[in-house]
């Protein structure tokens, strides 16, 4: 497995890095959003950075004791209705919060472009021109392959949203129950939890993106062709003992062992992304190398552009 340094550099092929970032950042958008909506309703300090009090101060005009004084103030009586209202009022603030910003962010229809993104993006690195009208050029299968990876990304997205409902209920009812340190210690600890998705998040988008341009880019090669596998630079052991390994391409699944096909996944047999994380990727061991056609380099300008939005 890659090592927990490299999963922020962003990958060597500018297309894909650049899908990364865009499904990466919708995540991260989220949970900041989330988490600074949270604190402001219980009044804790919030910042993007490092959590300081100081930062919250200079943003009100008011001295870091101030601010501190007003957030613990707030606090106190944020849990002062606890003697009349449930403890139910922590998850339904977090239930509330993750659901108002998903929705606002339109995170679902975002994450599915962002994904059909990086699968336009391999077709392309593959060979084949494809825009963002792709409706009307590709075939029925393709369609459904690329509604399938629309899907997924959805998917991704809600588990995303669901555990940053888990992460706000489990962490403020902790406090309710043991309410030691400060507003600022809330704060941070926030700030931590919510970092700790942010992380596991980045390694979602890497993967999920792998998995769509490493699909689209097979999509994109006629059957029959060889691509060979090609390690990331940093790859795990598992990775590197596979590179430079042939396989034939098909559009359907074939032989697992000798054949590899758009979606195949690893339990059925080598396959890229064969494991979170993973960068490595397949090469047409027919494709010329060199200079990309401006062509194609615009399409994939506007499918990335797209991908942004
Ligand atoms: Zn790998």
């Amino acid at each position: 497995m890659g090592s927990e340094r490299d999963i922020w550099a962003p990958d060597q092929d500018p297309w894909y890095a650049a899908a990364e970032g865009a499904l990466y950042a919708l995540g991260a958008t989220y949970l900041y959003r989330v988490g600074e909506e949270v604190a402001r309703t219980l009044g804790l300090p919030w910042d993007e950075g490092a959590l300081r009090g100081l930062h919250l101060a200079k943003a009100r005009g008011l001295s870091r004791e101030e601010a501190l004084e007003r957030a613990e103030r707030l606090y106190r009586e944020s849990l002062a209705g606890y003697d009349r209202l449930p403890p139910s009022q922590y998850r339904d603030l977090a239930e509330a919060v993750t659901e108002k910003w998903y929705g606002e962010g339109r995170l679902e229809t975002r994450a599915q472009r962002r994904s059909v993104a990086a699968y336009l993006l391999g077709m392309l690195r593959g060979g084949r021109k494809v825009g963002l009208d792709w409706r009307g050029l590709l075939g029925e299968r393709e369609r459904e392959r690329i509604a399938y990876i629309a899907a997924r990304g959805a998917e991704y997205v809600r588990r995303l949203k669901e555990a940053a409902r888990h992460t706000l209920a489990r962490l403020l009812l902790l406090w309710h129950e043991n309410p030691t340190g400060s507003p600022e210690d809330l704060g941070r600890k926030l700030q931590e939890e919510l970092g700790g998705l942010a992380r596991d998040w980045r390694r979602v988008a890497l993967t999920e993106v792998a998995h769509a341009r490493s699909a689209g880019y097979l999509a994109a090669l006629p059957e029959g062709a060889v691509v060979e596998w090609s390690a990331a630079p940093d790859a795990c052991p598992t990775c590197r003992r596979m590179h430079g390994r042939r396989f034939r391409v098909r559009h359907s699944p074939g032989d697992p062992e000798r054949e590899v096909w758009p979606g195949k996944g690893w339990e059925v047999g080598p396959s890229i992304p064969a494991h979170p994380h993973c960068r490595c990727r397949w090469i047409a061991v027919t494709q010329p190398v060199g200079e990309v056609d401006p062509e194609v380099e615009d399409l994939a300008r506007a499918v990335i552009a797209a991908a942004e939005k």
